[in-house]
């Protein structure tokens, strides 16, 4: 099982969410090792050893809680952005979800009233 390092930690997020990974790292007892931490579906996932206690764990919780209201690009009061499903859903402020509304642009869905007319043409 690879672990990660300690200094490795931000390397697996976006800035925005750094602080998050400081206030983890402060906590983390030398006996516990950091399995990994990564974006998922727009919220930060750590995951430690067996040796993490609960109040440790409840710490783990409540970051990965905070980071969907945490921009990941600059650490500004963000939301998530996009629906499950789709590949970019990510947790951004106005400006960053501005820059990069492009991303979410959903495929325009069929009119199934236009369908049907042209099925009865
Ligand atoms: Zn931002």
């Amino acid at each position: 099982m690879q672990f990660l390092e300690r200094y490795q930690a931000k390397n697996e997020v976006d800035l925005g969410w750094w602080s998050l990974i400081d206030r983890l790292l402060v906590a983390l007892p030398e006996n516990v090792r950091i399995k990994a931490i990564k974006q998922k579906w727009g919220v930060l996932r750590i995951t430690l050893d067996n040796n993490a206690d609960e109040k440790l764990l409840d710490l783990v919780r409540e970051l990965e809680t905070e980071s969907s209201t945490i921009c990941e690009f600059c650490g500004k009061t963000g939301e998530i952005r996009g629906a499950t499903g789709l590949r970019f859903v990510r947790c951004l402020c106005d400006e960053h979800f501005a820059e990069r509304q492009h991303l979410y642009v959903l495929p325009k869905p069929i009119n199934p009233v236009k369908r049907k007319e042209k099925n009865n043409e």
